[in-house]
């Protein structure tokens, strides 16, 4: 029940308590008057009774005396006129109008007409005795039957008197019990009134707003302090105490799914800052596995639940190949062809969802965890895959995560576009187009590389192709181009990880070979010469002959200073052609320098 209604009730109780109170005090009042007026009654008709009583005795008496005495005097007290007649009448009267019982008023009017029959009887006898007859007289007053006659009216007198004490005695007594009954009642009420007030002020006050209201204050505070672990137990009643206890546990409600969006919010701001931190770094990564590095870093921190791979094409575009993981996944294949993929086939992210029943890419192994593959295109080309799977079965690849995913996947493409291009840009700046050797310029920056770092051994070869321009003039500028790239590569593959091979200018080649000692030197010339010259050449289905190469050999610091190499090895070169061509050369001190050789 509310606690308004509650109020009302107990007020409206109140006023109805009140209100019978006040009847019964009034009634009790009422009976207190009743009581008052009996008595007065029971006074008046007494002291009449006894009045009448006293009246009619004297009369009889003074008769008496008359007829016995013959004394005037008396008969001035008995005067029988009108006057005495009257309070006679007037004092039955005034009993009559005291509301007698009918018992009360036969006794009265028996009373009357015997006080009549004595009256009439005295005053025969008076009349009697005046006539002389004093001996009738004197009969008539003290006969038998005047005297029975006085008897009876002295007996209904007192009878009289004694049934008007009963009746105003019981009046009283009725008056009486009224008044104290009514005014218990008053009193009861009056009680009533007071204990339900009470009890209500009590009850409303302390049990339905002190006490909540205490609980709530506690409760207040602490989610002013935006503690929302406080509890708000649920209040059954339906006042308005319980509202406001509901309107907290709503407060609460609307904190803690305020904490759950703030939290929510600051992990997506954590995510997204991890995100741009590793977008950062991807950019400035400057070669393909400081990009797997980034990946293999920051992928768990910004999603611990998704294991993942770095896929790369390769030169030919048809296999991956796994370039970084994360997390380990256990689903994909470490390489696989691209048709494989339904993302890399279709150019768009792909699912591969057991549960949800679409196609499953063929690169991947049994298993029940969801799996996205993300294709890294850039500048309009395929370069590899992203491939992400759930760690532990929970789902994670919600659509936002796959939103970020795929932001990732563009920004991973997009740097490791950027490597290849700068690869390239790199590769066309230091290597010679026609042969795909280095070039002069990479030739003087490792030179200068191995100047600086003074101590380390380092061989020097100049080679030259023998009457070169004898291809050119008989065959062509493509077969003198055919034969160079020719020799190019048997450079390469007999020096292989050995050294490296430099397009010194025209049909001329430098090799460097670090930590070479002289004679190891001399025998890879050798090897080099050898195979040169004995590799079958032709052009167009035509024999070109025989290609031979003269090498000049020189070695630092063990043969001389670093500042002399390139012309020691240039000056043997030299010494190789005067000695007949197709043949290795060592290179000696000289001591004129030849330094302006290296430049030429
Ligand atoms: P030697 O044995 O004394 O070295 O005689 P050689 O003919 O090899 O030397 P020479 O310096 O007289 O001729 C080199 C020629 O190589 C001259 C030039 O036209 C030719 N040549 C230089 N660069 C290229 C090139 O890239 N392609 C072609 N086809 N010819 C080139
Ligand atoms: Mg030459
Ligand atoms: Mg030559």
């Amino acid at each position: 029940m509310r606690i308004h209604e509650i109020t009302n009730w107990a007020y409206g109780l109140t006023l109805v308590f009140t209100g019978l109170s006040a009847a019964a005090f009034i009634v009790s009042s009422h009976s207190a008057d009743r009581e008052r007026v009996a008595v007065e009654h029971h006074l008046s008709l007494d002291s009449l009774a006894e009045e009448l009583a006293l009246g009619a005795d004297e009369r009889t008496n003074e008769a008496r005396l008359y007829v016995m005495s013959g004394e005037e005097r008396r008969l001035v007290t008995f005067a029988t006129d009108e006057a005495e007649e009257k309070r006679l009448e007037g004092t039955i009267t005034a009993i009559r109008s005291l509301d007698p019982s009918p018992q009360e008023v036969d006794l009265l009017n028996s009373i009357r007409r015997d006080a009549d029959v004595l009256d009439t009887m005295e005053r025969q006898a008076i009349q009697t005795y005046q006539q002389g007859d004093v001996a009738k007289a004197r009969d008539t007053l003290f006969g038998t039957e005047h005297v029975q006659l006085h008897a009876r009216f002295m007996a209904n007198v007192e009878t009289f008197r004694k049934d008007t004490a009963n009746r105003t005695l019981s009046a009283v007594h009725d008056a009486q019990f009224r008044a104290d009954f009514f005014g218990l009642i008053a009193r009861i009420l009056l009680g009533a009134t007071a204990a339900l007030f009470l009890g209500v002020l009590y009850f409303v006050l302390r049990r339905r707003v002190a006490m909540p209201l205490v609980k709530m204050a506690a409760v207040v505070r602490r989610l002013a302090r935006q503690d929302y672990e406080v509890e708000v137990l649920p209040d059954g009643r339906h006042d308005e105490i319980s509202e406001m206890n509901n309107a907290l546990a709503i407060f609460r409600e609307n904190g803690l799914e305020r904490e759950r969006l703030d939290a929510a919010r600051r992990a997506e701001q954590e995510t997204k800052d991890l995100i741009l931190q590793m977008m950062h770094r991807l950019q400035a990564c400057q070669t393909r596995g400081e990009v797997a590095e980034m990946l293999t870093r920051f992928m768990p921190q910004i999603f611990p639940r998704l294991a993942g791979h770095l896929l790369l094409l390769n030169d030919r575009r048809t296999t991956l190949r796994v370039d970084a993981s994360w997390l380990e996944p256990k689903r994909c294949e470490d390489q696989f062809e691209l048709s494989d993929c339904w993302a890399l086939r279709r150019g768009h992210p792909h699912v591969s969802d057991v549960r949800g029943g679409d196609a499953q890419c063929k690169h991947l192994r049994e298993g029940e965890q969801e799996a996205l593959c993300v294709p890294l295109s850039a500048l309009g080309d395929t370069i590899g895959l992203l491939y992400f799977e759930e760690v532990d079965g929970a789902c994670s690849s919600g659509d936002i995560s796959r939103l970020y995913l795929e932001m990732i996947a563009e920004n991973v493409a997009l740097a490791i576009a950027n490597l290849e291009l700068r690869e390239r840009l790199t590769d066309m700046a230091i290597r010679d187009p026609l042969t795909g050797l280095l070039n002069r310029r990479s030739l003087d920056e490792m030179l200068n590389r191995f100047a600086d770092g003074q101590g380390t051994a380092l061989a020097c070869m100049m080679l030259d192709i023998d009457h070169f321009k004898r291809f050119n003039d008989e065959f062509g500028h493509d077969a003198g181009d055919m034969v160079m790239q020719h020799v190019a590569q048997i450079v390469r593959e007999s020096v292989a990880d050995r050294g490296k091979v430099f397009r010194f200018g025209g049909e001329e080649f430098t090799v460097l070979c670090p930590g070479m000692e002289i004679e190891q030197a001399l025998d890879l010339a050798e090897v080099i010469r050898a195979a040169v010259a004995d590799a079958p050449l032709s052009h167009r289905a035509r024999p070109l002959g025989r290609v031979t190469m003269s090498i000049g050999v020189a070695q630092s610091p063990g043969e001389g200073p670093w500042a002399t190499l390139v012309s020691r090895a240039d000056a043997s070169l030299l010494k190789a052609k005067e000695d007949g061509r197709n043949r290795v050369r060592p290179g000696r001190e000289q001591t004129v320098d030849l330094a302006p050789l290296v430049h030429r």
